[in-house]
This record gives structure tokens, C-alpha cells and sequence, in this order.
């Protein structure tokens, strides 16, 4: 038995075997060789290959997402095949005597440059769809097989760190447990495994080598423990460990159907947070009142382009029809930061958390604004759709959104399109600059959100992915607290009313504090649902403002 200890970002015990997540970049080097028809024959099968793999994911998304969503298989299956490209790595293997995998990845490197040259915003998009083609042949070159997770069985994912573009793609019926050796604690990746409900270890130092793969482990997410191969008593111990976490989630079931009301009369919102359509039965299950996040940019993240208005509304309308009535607040997308996607074609930055992100997109580019808004807004006729602005600094800003989302329902109105004329707008208070503002921007709007995990960032001046920093990361820290008064007193002297939806909202040692304060809405991870109604149903408001004067 060997022991790694990380940080654990989310409980719970998962046993199962542990599967190392290969990246789909790879370092290719330029190797000679002597048999030019061998290398030309590996780079066949490996093509091959590949056109079997999309094959099999072309399959696999029809039968989750649909025909519409599968077609980018069928394309990238057609640019595998593409005969220019077959030409080029042909050429370079025979004229310079090369390795297949730097033919193929300078073939890459050439056409997409080639693509972002262009005038046309669309060929400007297939550049990210050629750099994913040429990793796939690379991998298929190396024998790394598909990028990703390659069991049957659910398995305890290690990773040295996970981008928010690569957990969207993961299968989640198969993960118990991410480790990963980088990632901070409030990463994109521990906010997946508390929306999946599963334990998180980041920091950890496990080796990532093709040995691991396959074995045997225990992760405590209480300890922060990874035990691979077990001893038999320690693996004993753990399961009983969890079996008692089987049993606590058995009495949080109870508390099903119980409105969400403190002992002393007091009430709030508990609504929870996702990032795609497949969170929504775990939003059900929880039973939260409604959504209080839904992060749409995942759904730009989880494709090679711009989602059309079509595939947006057809989702938002899902969502809307699931979730029969009970509020579902969108979120605009917040590309940026550690968010990025390729076909936005945004300029590296030094300081891209502090860069062109979410908003700052949608106003300087408001054609992709439109479109997202659009698709809200008609997804608006068929259930209890709210719009939720992130990373706002100024009144001005959300007099300028106000334009435009008027601009759109003008649109819509002389199409004949159907939209809830009285949809809520809200905005995230994420930013020092918005809480000064509370007041002032609580009259332009009918809700805040607080987005506590860039308001602590931004507040500390502690960039939340910086694993070297959490040690100085104090989210309980007493500058933080008095902004959340401030946000929520400002929020109600101008008319709105006011939630919580980063992390923090399920920070059960602060519940009490959130009811003091007068928060009207949490809004948490599914899993986090019922655990926090049953601090809400023990909670007397009144005797703990009393206990702390
Ligand atoms: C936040 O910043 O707290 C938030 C909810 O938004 P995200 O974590 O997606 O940046
Ligand atoms: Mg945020």
C-alpha cells in the first residue's frame, strides 16, 4: 500500500480503480527514419483509427445530445480524410525522412495557420477543429488511445490538472473521485465533483505513469488521502466509512419536500448551481427550489464554434420545460479567464482573469451577445427563465446591457416571437467595485447574485487558481463578510433581492451568518441542497443575532 496526501476539496470515500487522464497535447519530436513506406503505412492505420474513434463518438452523441449536436464527428471525420491534407503529410515524410507524428503535427501547425489567416469567421473556427484532428492522429501515432477516460467502469480519475474544457467531455456515469497533482481548491474541477457529489483531492502528489493505471485505490476525502492497494484493514475501514456516508445521505433524503424555514419562521431559497443539461437530474433529485446558476458557457466550452441561437434555445428551453415553472436563472457566458475556448480567438493576455472576460466580451462583440440573448429569451415562453449578467463594475454597464436586451425583445416582437415580457434581470456582484455600488445598481436590476469565488479573488487579490496561494486564500476572511452585508442591505434599500451562488453559499459554518444577514437565496451544488436545508431547519435566526451581541 502506498499513501498520497493532497488537499481535499470535497468528502466523501470513493474505492475503485484508479485511471490516469491523458491529455490529448502531446510533445511530438522530429525523429529520422529510413523506411519511408513503413511510416507512411503507421500513418494510415493511425488515420484509420481515428476515423473509427469519431465514428464511435459520432454515435455516442447522437444518442446523448442528438443528429445536430453529433455532426461536428461527421466533419472531423471528413477532415481526417481531407485529400490536401493526406498530400502534406505525405510529402514532409518522404522529402525530409521523418516520424509520421511531426508530419503530422506540422501538417496541423501549417493548415491552421493557414485557416486563422483567413477572412471569414467561420474558416477562422475550423483552425481549433484542425488542431483537434491533428492531436487525435498524434495520439492514435503513439498508441495513446483516445484522450480521456478509457474504462468501462467507473473509476477514480488522476489527473495532473483538468481544464473546464476537459471535464465538459468526460463521461461522468464513470468517475468516483477526481485527484489531481495542480488545481486550485476553487478550480472549475472541485466545483464539478461537488456538483457531482463526489470526494476531490487536488494537490497530490501520485505519479501519473501508465503503472498507475488500473490499480486498486481508496480515496478519503475527509483526510485528503489517496491509499493505493489497500491493506485489507484499511480497506475494510473505509468501507464502513462508506457506508456510514450512505447512511447520512439516506437521512438527508427525508428532508425531501420540506420547505426550506428556519425554527424561528424565517425563510429562504435554496436553489442549485450547473453547467449542462445532464446536471438537471441531479436537481431534481436534490430537490432545490430552482437554479440559481446555470453556467452557460459550458455549453460553448463543450463545442468547436459558437453555439447557433437554434442549439442554445433548445437547450435553455429543455432546461426551462425540466424544471416546470421553478426559476432557472442563466447566466450570459463568462468565456475567459480559466475558461477559454479557442474559436473565440482571444489575444493571449498577461492577466486574463483580469483580461477580457464574460461581460466584457459580450459588449465589445454584442453579435455573440444577441444571439445568447435571443435564445434566452424565446426559451423564456416555456417556463421561469431569469438572465443573469457576470462580472459587472458600473451602472453604466447594466445600462448598456439594458439597451441591448431591449434591442432584442424589439427583434423579437417584429419576428412574432414569443418571450416572457417580464423576465427577471439580474446581476453577479463579483467584483469590489459592484459592492461599492450595491444600492445604485440594485435599482437597475431585479436580483443580485453574489459570485463569491472571483469576489474573493478580486477582494484578497488571490487568483483562485493559484494551488500555491490557498494557504492565503481566507474565504471567511472579516473584509469579505462586511461586503456581504453591504451587498445584501444595498441590494434591498434599491429594490432588488439578493443570493448567493459561488462557493461559499454552501458553506455550511456560514449559514447562520447568510440568515442573519438576510440573504433571500443560496444557491449550491445539487448535493449540497439537503444538507443545507437541514442546517436552514435547525437554525433559530433570532437567539443566534442574540448570541452574538
Ligand atoms: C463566482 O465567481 O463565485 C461564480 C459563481 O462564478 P464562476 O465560479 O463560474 O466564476
Ligand atoms: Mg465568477
Amino acid at each position: 500500500m502506498v499513501i498520497y496526501q493532497g488537499k481535499a476539496v470535497f468528502e466523501g470515500v470513493a474505492i475503485g480503480k484508479l485511471s490516469v487522464y491523458k491529455k490529448s497535447e502531446q510533445i511530438v519530436k522530429r525523429e529520422k527514419i529510413t523506411d519511408v513506406e513503413a511510416e507512411i503505412d503507421r500513418y494510415t492505420k493511425a488515420r484509420e483509427l481515428s476515423i473509427k474513434q469519431l465514428q464511435d463518438l459520432y454515435e455516442k452523441a447522437v444518442k446523448e445530445v442528438g443528429e445536430s449536436g453529433a455532426e461536428i464527428f461527421e466533419a472531423h471525420q471528413m477532415m481526417v480524410d481531407d485529400g490536401d491534407y493526406i498530400d502534406s503529410v505525405e510529402n514532409i515524410i518522404r522529402t525530409q525522412e521523418v516520424n509520421a507524428e511531426y508530419a503530422v503535427a506540422e501538417t496541423g501547425d501549417n493548415f491552421q495557420k493557414m485557416f486563422l489567416d483567413m477572412e471569414d469567421e467561420y474558416f477562422r473556427g475550423r483552425a481549433a477543429d484542425i488542431k483537434d484532428i491533428t492531436e487525435r492522429i498524434i495520439s492514435a501515432l503513439s498508441g495513446a488511445g483516445d484522450a480521456g477516460i478509457s474504462s468501462d467502469e467507473p473509476v477514480i480519475v488522476v489527473a495532473d490538472d483538468l481544464a473546464p474544457s476537459e471535464t465538459v467531455q468526460m463521461d461522468k456515469d464513470k468517475i468516483l473521485s477526481f485527484v489531481t497533482v495542480h488545481g486550485s481548491a476553487n478550480s472549475h474541477t472541485s466545483i464539478l465533483a461537488k456538483t457531482m457529489n463526489i470526494p476531490a483531492i487536488i494537490g497530490c502528489e501520485i505519479p501519473l505513469d501508465d503503472e498507475m493505471d488500473g490499480k486498486m485505490a481508496v480515496v478519503d476525502g475527509f483526510e485528503g488521502k489517496v491509499y493505493v492497494e489497500p491493506d485489507e484493514d484499511v480497506l475494510e475501514e473505509k468501507k464502513k466509512l462508506l457506508d456510514k456516508e450512505l447512511e447520512k445521505k439516506a437521512l438527508l433524503e427525508q428532508l425531501k419536500g420540506k420547505e426550506n424555514v428556519t425554527l424561528d419562521g424565517q425563510h429562504i431559497n435554496i436553489y442549485a448551481n450547473i453547467g449542462n443539461t445532464k446536471d438537471l437530474a441531479l436537481v431534481l433529485k436534490n430537490d432545490a427550489g430552482g437554479i440559481g446558476l446555470f453556467r452557460s458557457e459550458f455549453i460553448y466550452l463543450g463545442s468547436d464554434d459558437y453555439p447557433t441561437e437554434e442549439e442554445q434555445f433548445a437547450i435553455y428551453k429543455q432546461v426551462a420545460e425540466s424544471m416546470a415553472g421553478k426559476k432557472v436563472i442563466i447566466r450570459t457566458l463568462d468565456i475567459g479567464a480559466d475558461k477559454q475556448a479557442d474559436y473565440f480567438n482571444l489575444p493571449k493576455e498577461e492577466n486574463p482573469a483580469m483580461g477580457m472576460r464574460a461581460i466584457r466580451i459580450c459588449l465589445t462583440q454584442p453579435e455573440i451577445f444577441k444571439t445568447q440573448l435571443r435564445a434566452i429569451l424565446r426559451a423564456s415562453a416555456f417556463g421561469k427563465i431569469s438572465i443573469m449578467f457576470p462580472m459587472i463594475i458600473s451602472v453604466d454597464e447594466v445600462k448598456k446591457i439594458k439597451t441591448i436586451v431591449n434591442e432584442v425583445k424589439q427583434e423579437l416582437d417584429s419576428e412574432g416571437l414569443k418571450y416572457d415580457k417580464d423576465i427577471e434581470l439580474g446581476i453577479m456582484i463579483e467584483t469590489p467595485a459592484a459592492v461599492m455600488m450595491a444600492e445604485e445598481l440594485a435599482e437597475e436590476v431585479d436580483f443580485f447574485s453574489v459570485g463569491t469565488n472571483d469576489l474573493t479573488q478580486y477582494t484578497l487579490a488571490i487568483d483562485r487558481q493559484n494551488q500555491t496561494l490557498d494557504d492565503f486564500y481566507d474565504s471567511h476572511h472579516p473584509g469579505l463578510m462586511k461586503m456581504l452585508k453591504m451587498i445584501v442591505d444595498g441590494a434591498h434599500k434599491g429594490g432588488a433581492w439578493a443570493g448567493i451562488c459561488g462557493e461559499l453559499g454552501s458553506d455550511l459554518t456560514l449559514t447562520k451568518e447568510f440568515l442573519a444577514m438576510g440573504y433571500d437565496e443560496l444557491s449550491v451544488s445539487p448535493g449540497r441542497v439537503l444538507p443545507l436545508r437541514k442546517v436552514v431547519l435547525e437554525t433559530n435566526v433570532a437567539e443566534y443575532k442574540a448570541s452574538k451581541e
